[in-house]
């Protein structure tokens, strides 16, 4: 034996992971090898990865040698390096797309989370919390339902606990869940309730920062008791705003029957004439909310590529910008 263990990335740092073994949780950081051969950030470690790693003799640390394959990961493309990807979570099952009740459900919305959980190869899950003030409970279980007939929904409330009993049941030994949804949904709360007095989820882990500072850190993954794993990141917290790419016409499946009938191949059915969609709109064939709220995510998705197309313009500039600043310097130490 090589002394080589399993283990799972709880959260990523600057420089090293920390990693969960069967031994405790140690600092960790990627060989030589997988760094350097990276092709981008992606294949870095990221929260929830399993790793292979060899422990550094004497000290808690070790080298993550191997990362396996992913079973599903969400992305977002790195900001400020053009195009690159960075994972947020990998190896995520089920999705939990929360959503409170105290107002009527933002079916639109929804259909943002829906189509990110799709991108990322998870199951998703409709969790509708705070059943316990509810407006209209059944109304809202039942737009759900028809929004997305395949995906499961259930009424939850994380201050009194009922509807806990379906959670529980995505959760086992060895399934990892996540959780989407807009700020204020209760997703903490649903976290708390699933740990219940769990020790490992004290929420905020004491930390030191490079420079010696106190902070407090926000546990990334949890592993409850009784099994099962929660990734809670903020870069999950986060995500809503981006990507969206070709889910969108995924989710909108039922609109490529009708874009046959479009004049042209490449037309995004917007302003273009001959429009398929549009004149299965304009018969009543298409649902006329459902159109707007497509047109709506392909044009944010369309301002999204055109905005990281930009991004990646200004950061190719800025660098040809400090290739030509020490050009110069060399150029004037050479004159003198
Ligand atoms: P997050 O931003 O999605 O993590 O939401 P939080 O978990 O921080 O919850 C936001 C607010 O909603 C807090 O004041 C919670 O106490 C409250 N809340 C969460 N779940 C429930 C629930 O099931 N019922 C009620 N009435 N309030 C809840
Ligand atoms: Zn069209």
């Amino acid at each position: 034996m090589d002394g080589s263990r399993g283990g799972l990335v709880a959260s990523t740092r600057k420089i090293d992971d920390s990693c969960l073994t069967s031994e405790g949780e140690w600092l960790a950081e990627a060989a030589g090898r997988i760094k350097y051969h990276a092709g981008g950030r992606d294949e870095l470690p990221a929260v929830g990865d399993w790793v292979g790693l060899r422990p550094i003799p004497a000290g808690e640390r070790a080298v993550i040698r191997l990362i396996v394959p992913r079973r599903s990961c969400f992305s977002r493309k790195a900001a400020g390096r053009g195009t690159e990807e960075q994972v947020v979570a990998a190896n995520i099952d089920v999705v939990f797309l929360v959503s409170s009740l105290e107002t009527p459900p933002k079916l639109r919305s929804v259909e943002r989370y829906l189509v990110l959980a799709r991108q990322s190869g998870a199951q998703p899950v409709i969790i509708l919390n705070k059943a316990d003030c509810a407006v209209d409970l059944s109304a809202a279980v039942n737009d759900l339902r028809t929004l997305a007939p395949e995906v499961p929904v259930h009424a939850v409330s994380a201050r009194d606990g009922r509807g806990f009993e379906w959670l529980d049941t995505y959760l086992s030994i060895g399934r990892t869940v996540a959780l989407l949804g807009p700020s204020g949904a209760g997703k903490s709360s649903i976290v708390n309730r699933l740990v219940g007095h769990d020790l490992l989820a004290t929420g905020e882990v004491r930390a030191w920062d490079a420079r010696g500072r106190h902070i407090s850190v926000h546990r990334q993954l949890i592993v409850l008791a009784r099994g099962g794993v929660v990734i809670d990141t903020p870069g999950m917290r986060e995500l809503e705003a981006w990507e969206g790419g070709e889910s969108v016409d995924l989710t909108f499946g039922d609109l490529t029957a009708f874009a046959e009938a479009c004049r042209f191949r490449d037309c995004r059915h917007d302003q273009e004439p001959g429009c398929g969609v549009k004149a299965a709109v304009a018969a009543g064939q298409l649902d006329a909310a459902r159109y707007d709220s497509y047109l709506t995510l392909a044009r944010e998705r369309d301002a999204l590529d055109r905005k990281q197309d930009e991004r990646a313009w200004l950061e190719n500039k800025r660098q040809t910008k400090i290739v030509q600043k020490a050009l110069r310097a060399m150029e004037k130490k050479r004159d003198r």
